[in-house]
């Protein structure tokens, strides 16, 4: 999402004249785009925003935005006076503070400049700055913002605002616009992305959705991320089944494997209900792979109750595995009401477990894949030189050639696999 995000904001500002610099003491413009859905995320942007304090010192003309979770949706005073030499402050997803102080500080006057501001909102007329056009194999197009699930662990909706899905003619026209600049591979994004339309009843389903993007001509891919099980619905998964430009790969998190835990975080959902799912997801997507994330170390989590989570994962066979360990978030249910007490040490244990399994099961699973040609869709030349795309099924593949692959679609024979990824010869 905040790689989306990013995009915009570079594509406002191209569109006001700037342009992109590799160094940040050359720039007269900083953004900092920051996560804080866990300490470690939300530590690295400080420290990061840290160490641009001299920059801004050197250099008082220089403009520094924070941007995203840091700031959150409302005025952060406590923030404003941490980070007094912090400029603008914006929300996630919202170029428009940073436009309108460079515009006012231009002396320009912003009544003037509607052009600029109706094209740094989200009315799906985006702009790939430069480098990217004709560059960029895969992008994403956020169509749900915000969240309005209260899972208890998490922070996303405190700093992201309630759900609002997009209205589906802006996400047509972004995903034609970057078609129109060279894209060939969309991921549209959700927090929970399968809610796509639910909060507007003159919106299509995800699913339909979906199915209005599949016309869009250079559109070759479609993939979403992430889903909730609650809202898997049949129309979805058949919908994914049957268009062949739809990617049969479904994001779907589980959280936790044992029923008391989810409970407690408030998924919505038993072990059961997700073993049953993922059953029908294979059922009706067929040579589907499914990715799920894992939280371990949960305030309460027994040995017993993680022993569920293993069992989980050991009997279902996904293809990843995101793993995280507990992190307290302030303002979170589970920060303010239950105790972080399974020990830093356990949650490591536990976290390397899981990883050690799903190693295993990765490389069993991509094992499968050798001998096999599969299409793989190449997105960019690799600093050792060779060429890395992904297949359908998400798996990273890596092909030498000496010709320039970027953007191609290619049939690939697997000679070689590993739990992360594969390497494949371009078939004749
Ligand atoms: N909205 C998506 C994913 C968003 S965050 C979803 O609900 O699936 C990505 C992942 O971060 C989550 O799936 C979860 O596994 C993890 N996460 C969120 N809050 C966390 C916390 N407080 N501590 C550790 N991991 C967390």
């Amino acid at each position: 999402m905040n790689v989306a995000d990013s995009l915009r904001v570079a594509s406002a500002l191209e569109k006001m004249g700037y342009e992109d610099t590799a160094k940040a003491k050359d720039a007269d413009v900083i953004i900092l785009n920051t996560c804080v859905v866990r300490q470690s995320a939300e530590d690295k942007a400080i420290g990061r925003l840290s160490s641009l304090r001299p920059l801004k010192t050197e250099n008082p003309n220089l403009v520094i935005n924070l941007m995203g979770c840091m700031v959150g949706v409302k005025d952060n005073p406590v923030l404003r006076k941490r980070f007094p030499y912090v400029d603008v402050f914006s929300p996630p997803s919202d170029p428009l503070p940073l436009v309108r102080h460079l515009l006012e500080k231009e002396g320009r006057d912003l009544e003037l400049d509607e052009t600029f501001t109706r094209f740094a909102m989200m009315d799906g007329d985006l702009l790939l700055p430069a480098h990217d056009k004709n560059n960029l194999v895969s992008s994403f197009i956020p169509v749900v913002l915000g969240c309005s699930h209260a899972c208890t662990y998490c922070i996303i909706p405190y700093r992201r605002g309630i759900e609002k899905s997009r209205p589906p003619q802006d996400i047509l026209a972004e995903a034609q616009s970057m078609a129109d600049q060279g894209v060939k591979e969309i991921t549209l994004l959700g927090q929970i992305v399968d809610r796509y339309g639910k909060d507007n009843p003159d919106y299509p389903t995800l699913g339909g959705l979906m199915r209005r993007l599949h016309t869009i001509q250079g559109i070759e891919r479609i993939r979403f991320l992430t889903s909730h099980p609650s809202y898997m619905t049949e129309e979805l998964l058949d919908t994914v089944g049957e268009f062949p430009k739809i990617m049969p790969h479904i994001e779907v998190p589980i959280q936790a494997g044992n029923d008391e835990v989810l409970e407690t975080m408030r998924r919505g959902y038993t072990n059961s209900q997700y073993r049953e799912l993922v059953q029908k997801i294979r059922e009706r997507i067929p040579g589907v792979s499914i990715a799920t994330d894992i939280i371990v170390g949960f305030p309460g989590e027994t040995e017993a109750q993680f022993q569920d989570t293993y069992d989980l994962l050991s009997d279902l066979k996904l293809d990843v595995a995101h793993l995280a360990r507990y992190s307290p978030r302030e303002g979170t249910v589970s920060a303010r009401r239950m105790e972080d007490n399974v020990p830093d040490e356990e949650k490591w244990r536990r976290f390397r477990v899981l990883e050690d399994l799903q190693e295993g099961i990765a490389a069993q699973i991509h094992n499968g894949y050798l001998g096999k040609t599969v299409p793989v869709l190449f997105e960019e030349k690799s600093k050792k030189g060779r060429w890395r795309g992904r297949s359908e099924t998400n798996k990273l593949v890596f092909a030498e050639s000496d010709e320039n692959l970027l953007g191609k679609l290619l049939q690939v024979e697997i000679t070689w696999s590993g739990p992360w990824s594969m390497l494949g010869q371009i078939a004749a």
